[in-house]
């Protein structure tokens, strides 16, 4: 962790790295730019989708419990289905499911009798939350809903998790790309499956897709695309009370579409939250601790022996502090890339070691 000095240093670094952004001038090519903030070169990049344009878009990390060196890195290609790839990004497993938009996964999920890891995605070809259960021990996914999970929405879009600390109970939040809410809690069928029943429903204004809830701290991370990172509450009973971590139009570093939102979780209720900050090719951190004060950006450039591009232009992304063998000692960042190239090829994935970005940022200050 970064001292509270180092955090104010870093956000004065990294503020006036975004000035000096935002003064630079705007044309055409502004989505090849390099990003504010430190670079952090990716390490790991995965198998393209096999998908042209605009195609993956947001992952989860499976980690293994047995060993941590054969996590599972998701990935959905928006245009058939989810993927899984192995930390060298060749791919595990691919289910074509339909356009699979956002994914996310918890283990350790009461259904009934049974404890399972479970895998969610929004369904946009059927409307539907994708239900799936991740075996352990081979790192499968199979069906796991008791028939269709059906979301009401015209257009199934963003999706997170949240277990509750209080309750136990795990729930799925998704959205309708309009920016309508509907929270479900995970509940078991008579025939042991898994079942949605929708609990809360709230409005964010318009357009969001990323969320992240902490299940430590009950809270739900919200990016409306245009407009702002909110803190939420994740418990069924919060409403729609909220407060503004950080605004586009108050923030230079940040340039819309904000995007993925994720959690880096360093114990001890610290941390950071980290969001895409599509616009401008970056990602910027928050503290996890209320008022999530802005910690610093950072954009992901080539690694350093060339083989893997940067990234660009980043829809969804994901975060684990836990060790991933020797290549991600400190964790794990994974941001889908929006322009996979060196060779130009259909998009994918960036794995970027959580170590090399706190020294990044660390560097920064001196
Ligand atoms: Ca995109
Ligand atoms: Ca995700
Ligand atoms: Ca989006
Ligand atoms: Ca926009
Ligand atoms: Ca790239
Ligand atoms: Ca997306
Ligand atoms: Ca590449």
């Amino acid at each position: 962790m970064f001292s509270k000095q180092t955090i104010t240093d870093l956000a004065t670094a990294a503020l006036l790295a975004g000035l000096a952004s935002a003064c630079m001038p705007e044309d055409e090519h502004d989505h090849f730019a390099v990003g504010p903030g430190v670079g952090v070169p990716a390490v790991v990049e995965t198998a393209p989708v096999e998908a042209g344009d605009d195609a993956a878009d947001d992952p989860a990390i499976w980690v293994n419990p047995a060993d941590a060196s054969a996590s599972l890195v998701l990935g959905t290609n928006k245009k058939g289905g989810l993927y899984s790839y192995r930390l060298d990004g060749s791919v595990h497993q691919f289910l074509p499911l339909g356009r699979l938009n956002n994914v996310d996964l918890r283990p350790n999920v009461v259904v009934g009798d049974a404890t399972i890891t479970l895998v969610a995605a929004t369904n946009r070809t059927d409307k539907s939350i994708t239900l799936l259960s991740l075996d352990p021990a081979t790192g499968m996914m199979a069906a796991a809903a008791d028939g269709l999970q059906a979301t009401g929405f015209a257009d199934p879009y963003g999706l997170c998790l949240y277990t509750s600390r209080i309750s136990g109970k795990s729930y799925v939040i998704a959205n309708d790309k309009d920016g309508t809410y509907k929270q479900w809690e995970v509940t078991a069928s008579t025939a042991s499956k898994v079942k949605l029943r929708q609990v809360r429903t709230f409005a964010v204004g318009s357009t969001a897709e990323g969320c992240v809830a902490d299940d430590e701290t009950g809270m739900l991370y919200i990016n409306e695309e245009d407009v702002a990172l909110y803190a939420y509450k994740a418990e069924p009973d919060a409403g729609n009370e909220r407060s503004v971590i950080a605004a586009v139009a108050d923030m230079p570093v940040l340039k819309d579409d904000l995007e993925g939102v994720a959690l880096y979780d360093a114990g001890n209720g610290e941390g950071y939250i980290v969001a895409s900050s599509q616009g401008n090719n970056s990602y910027a951190l928050f503290d996890r601790k209320a008022p999530h004060a802005y910690v610093g950006s950072f954009h992901v450039t080539a690694s350093a022996d060339g083989t893997v591009d940067g990234t660009s232009e980043t829809d969804g992304l994901e975060v684990t502090s836990t060790a991933l063998g020797d290549a991600f000692p400190e964790g794990l960042f994974v941001a889908q890339d929006g322009l996979n190239t060196d060779p130009d090829a259909r998009q994918n994935f960036k794995l970027v070691s959580w170590a090399e970005i706190a020294q990044a940022l660390a560097n920064a200050k001196q």
